[in-house]
Protein backbone atom coordinates (compact mmCIF):
# COMPACT_ATOMS: atom_id res chain seq x y z
CA UNK A 1 0.00 0.00 0.00
CA UNK A 2 1.70 3.41 -0.65
CA UNK A 3 1.22 6.69 0.75
CA UNK A 4 -1.82 7.75 -1.58
CA UNK A 5 -4.04 4.89 -0.91
CA UNK A 6 -3.20 5.12 2.89
CA UNK A 7 -4.21 8.92 2.86
CA UNK A 8 -7.48 8.15 0.46
CA UNK A 9 -8.46 4.63 3.26
CA UNK A 10 -8.15 7.54 5.70
CA UNK A 11 -10.69 10.17 4.18
CA UNK A 12 -12.90 7.58 3.35
CA UNK A 13 -13.10 6.23 6.99
CA UNK A 14 -13.25 9.73 8.78
CA UNK A 15 -15.90 10.17 5.93
CA UNK A 16 -18.08 7.02 7.06
CA UNK A 17 -17.51 7.11 10.49
CA UNK A 18 -17.22 11.12 11.49
CA UNK A 19 -15.32 11.42 14.95
CA UNK A 20 -16.96 13.86 17.69
CA UNK A 21 -20.17 13.99 15.29
CA UNK A 22 -22.79 15.72 17.07
CA UNK A 23 -24.16 18.40 19.18
CA UNK A 24 -22.07 19.12 21.68
CA UNK A 25 -24.07 19.68 25.13
CA UNK A 26 -22.37 22.41 27.32
CA UNK A 27 -20.72 23.64 24.61
CA UNK A 28 -18.93 27.84 25.50
CA UNK A 29 -19.56 28.49 21.59
CA UNK A 30 -20.85 27.29 18.38
CA UNK A 31 -20.38 28.52 14.92
CA UNK A 32 -22.04 27.41 11.31
CA UNK A 33 -20.45 27.60 8.27
CA UNK A 34 -21.15 27.04 4.68
CA UNK A 35 -19.45 27.07 1.79
CA UNK A 36 -21.79 27.73 -1.14
CA UNK A 37 -18.96 26.50 -3.94
CA UNK A 38 -19.86 23.08 -3.36
CA UNK A 39 -22.75 23.02 -0.92
CA UNK A 40 -20.88 21.79 2.38
CA UNK A 41 -22.76 23.07 5.43
CA UNK A 42 -21.09 22.13 9.28
CA UNK A 43 -21.80 23.29 12.90
CA UNK A 44 -18.57 23.32 15.22
CA UNK A 45 -19.20 23.72 19.05
CA UNK A 46 -16.51 24.21 21.08
CA UNK A 47 -15.78 23.43 24.78
CA UNK A 48 -13.13 25.83 26.75
CA UNK A 49 -11.09 25.99 29.76
CA UNK A 50 -9.26 28.97 29.44
CA UNK A 51 -7.56 29.30 26.53
CA UNK A 52 -7.80 26.19 25.97
CA UNK A 53 -9.99 23.71 23.79
CA UNK A 54 -11.36 20.67 26.05
CA UNK A 55 -14.14 19.10 23.50
CA UNK A 56 -14.88 20.03 19.98
CA UNK A 57 -17.90 18.24 18.53
CA UNK A 58 -19.31 18.58 14.16
CA UNK A 59 -22.59 18.42 12.35
CA UNK A 60 -22.80 18.69 8.81
CA UNK A 61 -23.69 17.73 5.63
CA UNK A 62 -21.45 17.65 2.66
CA UNK A 63 -19.00 16.15 0.62
CA UNK A 64 -16.49 12.93 2.30
CA UNK A 65 -13.27 15.75 1.82
CA UNK A 66 -15.22 18.26 4.22
CA UNK A 67 -16.33 15.56 6.63
CA UNK A 68 -13.40 13.74 6.55
CA UNK A 69 -11.29 17.19 7.26
CA UNK A 70 -13.83 18.55 9.82
CA UNK A 71 -13.58 14.71 11.36
CA UNK A 72 -9.74 14.88 11.20
CA UNK A 73 -9.77 18.57 12.28
CA UNK A 74 -11.56 17.99 16.11
CA UNK A 75 -9.47 14.82 16.69
CA UNK A 76 -6.39 17.24 16.07
CA UNK A 77 -7.33 19.96 18.13
CA UNK A 78 -8.78 18.97 21.37
CA UNK A 79 -6.74 19.86 24.45
CA UNK A 80 -4.66 22.60 21.93
CA UNK A 81 -4.64 26.19 23.11
CA UNK A 82 -5.55 28.72 20.80
CA UNK A 83 -2.25 29.65 19.62
CA UNK A 84 -1.09 26.05 18.96
CA UNK A 85 -4.43 25.43 16.94
CA UNK A 86 -3.41 28.47 14.57
CA UNK A 87 -0.07 27.53 14.12
CA UNK A 88 -1.97 23.79 13.27
CA UNK A 89 -4.11 25.56 10.73
CA UNK A 90 -1.60 27.43 9.15
CA UNK A 91 0.14 23.88 8.63
CA UNK A 92 -2.82 22.24 7.03
CA UNK A 93 -3.16 25.67 4.89
CA UNK A 94 -0.22 25.25 3.42
CA UNK A 95 -0.52 21.35 2.67
CA UNK A 96 -3.90 21.99 0.66
CA UNK A 97 -2.74 24.56 -1.25
CA UNK A 98 1.03 23.89 -2.06
CA UNK A 99 1.22 20.62 -4.28
CA UNK A 100 4.89 20.54 -3.28
CA UNK A 101 4.95 20.90 0.73
CA UNK A 102 5.77 17.64 2.13
CA UNK A 103 3.58 17.41 5.24
CA UNK A 104 5.20 17.76 8.47
CA UNK A 105 5.29 14.48 11.03
CA UNK A 106 3.39 17.16 13.43
CA UNK A 107 0.64 17.49 11.19
CA UNK A 108 -0.39 13.70 12.26
CA UNK A 109 -3.53 12.37 10.38
CA UNK A 110 -4.24 15.59 8.49
CA UNK A 111 -1.48 14.50 6.22
CA UNK A 112 -4.05 12.73 4.69
CA UNK A 113 -5.44 15.81 3.20
CA UNK A 114 -2.53 16.20 1.09
CA UNK A 115 -4.25 15.26 -1.69
CA UNK A 116 -6.37 18.03 -2.04
CA UNK A 117 -3.85 20.14 -3.21
CA UNK A 118 -4.06 18.57 -6.54
CA UNK A 119 -7.53 19.76 -6.70
CA UNK A 120 -7.76 23.67 -6.24
CA UNK A 121 -11.90 24.17 -5.95
CA UNK A 122 -11.58 21.58 -3.27
CA UNK A 123 -9.67 23.66 -0.74
CA UNK A 124 -12.62 25.25 0.49
CA UNK A 125 -14.17 21.91 1.39
CA UNK A 126 -11.18 21.24 3.39
CA UNK A 127 -10.79 24.77 5.21
CA UNK A 128 -14.23 25.03 5.60
CA UNK A 129 -14.51 23.71 9.66
CA UNK A 130 -11.01 25.39 10.42
CA UNK A 131 -12.77 29.06 9.19
CA UNK A 132 -16.24 27.36 11.38
CA UNK A 133 -13.92 26.89 14.24
CA UNK A 134 -12.06 30.27 14.13
CA UNK A 135 -15.60 31.99 14.06
CA UNK A 136 -16.72 29.98 17.48
CA UNK A 137 -13.75 30.33 19.19
CA UNK A 138 -14.36 34.16 18.35
CA UNK A 139 -17.17 34.39 19.93
CA UNK A 140 -16.04 32.87 22.97
CA UNK A 141 -13.80 35.27 23.03
CA UNK A 142 -16.17 37.67 22.70
CA UNK A 143 -18.68 36.33 25.07
CA UNK A 144 -15.62 36.60 27.82
CA UNK A 145 -14.96 39.81 27.75
CA UNK A 146 -18.69 41.14 27.80
CA UNK A 147 -19.11 39.08 30.89
ZN1 LIG B 1 -17.19 20.06 -0.53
Amino acid sequence: MDLKDLYRDVILDHNRQPRNFGALANADAHADGHNPLCGDRLTVWVQLEGDRVTDVHFEGKGCAISTASASLMTEAVKGKDRAAIQSLYEQVHTLLTQQSAAPDASLGKLAALAGVSEFPARVKCATLCWHTLNAALERSADAVTTE
